[in-house]
């Protein structure tokens, strides 16, 4: 069993704060206001091989766990970041390690570990879908020795800094297929090749800095050996990779949340109001305690989920409840963090109205906290399917 403490890893958190110091708060602030891409911070994190902490030895990563991975994530959100912008570099390349050819992870891996190459970005929900994903309408048809894709897909994240993209699109017709899971796969989509050529991007300005984008797809074509595994399995490859990405952003959230009772108690103790500090009220005191025991609980069952994940073993069940109770410890904490600041809370230089949008996503993305108390209740508890 793993040192589950907030000290545990020491020796990782330490470095990735360092490297985080270099990027305090007014750059991400500036960033934010510029609606810019935090290009210089994600340079550093690949140049020190953070992002490339999954990415096994051979291949030229580090070759750590989940776990570690875990925990650079939190510490980036902790010091006042946001993994946001690049936490895709990390668990993205899990579907290709996972289930891609020998000539795939030769071709590609050492090149992202080395950061020549970025694979930020995974193509999956669509405007007219949404979280029903089997129901996607993007399709592939195989002509020769390529595939032609059509079709269209919302909110996906960091394509304007990234080379290569993981797609998922039908191969075989819903209606033709036995289990509605059958017949989607995935490819590698090189970006620098595809837009212009069959691929358009539109960016969506949105509530925080977060590069995400509408994409359009009108025959754009693609070589056959840009498949990943077998064909109609896709649906299947990606669910594995859910995983990981779920107990990441846990992860950042947890960073988010520590962020934020950091924050609010070194507030509480000097902000004087009726000749007091405000956190000797215990109106003010008992929310903080509250959020602060709820992050300190999501951070225990990240690390059940990401032990699992590294032995091997199904975390389905433990990933999504992570995600859930890390999203709602750091929103719980966000709101005591921006409430107990008062007027001061919504004034930029603070930095608690940026973390307090930046962590509001996570209820939604990228999975809804219903979907995954409907996962719960269905595949955990045995309740009656609702869908
Ligand atoms: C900033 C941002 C970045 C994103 N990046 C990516 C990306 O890189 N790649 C990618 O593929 N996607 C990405 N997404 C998409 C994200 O994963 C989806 O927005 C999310 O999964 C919810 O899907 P939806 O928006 O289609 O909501 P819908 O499926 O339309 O659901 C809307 C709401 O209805 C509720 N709901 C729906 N069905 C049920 C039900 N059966 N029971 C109870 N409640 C229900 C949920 O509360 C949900 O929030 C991103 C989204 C955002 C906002």
């Amino acid at each position: 069993m793993s040192d589950t403490s907030p000290h545990a890893f020491d020796d990782i958190r330490s470095a990735v704060r360092d490297l985080c110091a270099q990027f305090p708060a007014e750059y991400f602030r500036k960033v934010d206001e510029e609606r810019g891409y935090p290009d210089a911070f994600v340079r550093a994190l690949t140049e020190a091989g953070w992002l490339a902490a999954l990415i096994p030895q051979e291949y030229g990563g580090s070759g750590l766990g989940l776990t570690e991975a875990s925990v650079i994530m939190e510490e980036i959100n902790r010091s006042g970041g946001n993994s946001g912008a690049c936490h895709g570099q990390m668990y993205n390349m899990g579907t290709l390690l996972r289930h891609g050819s020998d000539e795939q992870k030769r071709n590609y891996l050492p090149r992202i570990a080395s950061g020549d190459l970025r694979l930020q970005s995974m193509g999956v929900t669509e405007p007219t879908t949404g979280t029903d994903t089997t129901r996607i309408k993007t399709t592939a048809v195989r002509r020769g020795d390529r595939y032609v894709i059509n079709g269209q897909k919302v909110w996906i994240s960091r394509i304007q800094h990234s080379d290569l993209m993981i797609l998922l699109a039908r191969t075989t017709p819903l209606e033709q297929v036995t289990r509605k899971a059958d017949g989607m796969s995935i490819f590698i989509v090189d970006l620098r090749e595809a837009i212009g050529h069959g691929m358009a991007v539109r960016p969506i300005a949105n509530m925080v800095n977060h590069e995400t984008n509408e994409l359009f797809f009108d025959n754009l074509e693609i070589p056959v050996e840009n498949l990943i595994g077998e064909e109609g399995k896709g649906f299947r490859y990606i669910l594995d990779g859910l995983n990981a990405e779920r107990a990441l952003i846990a992860a950042e959230c947890i960073g988010d949340g520590y962020w934020f009772v950091d924050k609010v108690t070194a507030y509480a103790k000097e902000r004087v109001v009726f000749g007091r500090p405000i956190g000797q009220n215990q109106g003010v005191q008992f929310p903080i305690a509250r959020a602060f025991i709820n992050v300190e609980a999501a951070s225990l069952m990240r690390y059940e989920a990401c032990r699992l994940f590294d032995a091997g073993q199904h975390c389905g069940t433990q990933a999504n409840m992570a995600k859930l109770l890390a999203a709602d410890a750091s929103w719980e904490a966000a709101n005591a963090c921006l409430q107990f600041h008062g007027g001061f809370g919504f004034a930029n230089e603070y930095d608690v109205e940026r973390k307090f949008r930046e962590t509001r996503l996570y209820q939604v993305a990228p999975i809804s906290t219903n979907l995954i108390l409907s996962y719960v209740a269905e595949h955990v508890l045995g309740l009656p399917r609702s869908f």
